[in-house]
């Protein structure tokens, strides 16, 4: 009798944009359970966690970078 199916359309993102600063760029790991923060330096993205420019961190920080600035 629900209107709603919970279950089989509760599919969360895993990487959420938690807090954008000038360089750093937070996301919510759903997976990991805990705030990543990813850091623009030299045109680079590093993951703080992974100690990486290339994680899936990195990689969704681009996203959000890229959906931030070209609003302008
Ligand atoms: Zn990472």
């Amino acid at each position: 009798m629900s209107r709603r199916s919970k279950n089989s359309r509760n599919k969360k993102p895993r990487l959420e944009h938690f807090n954008l600063y000038e360089n750093i760029i937070r996301i919510t790991d759903r997976k990991l359970g805990r705030i990543v923060d990813v850091y623009y330096v030299n045109h680079e993205m590093y993951c703080e966690l992974c100690e990486t420019t290339e994680c899936v961190h990195t990689g969704y920080a681009w996203s959000v970078y890229e959906h931030y600035t070209e609003k302008c």
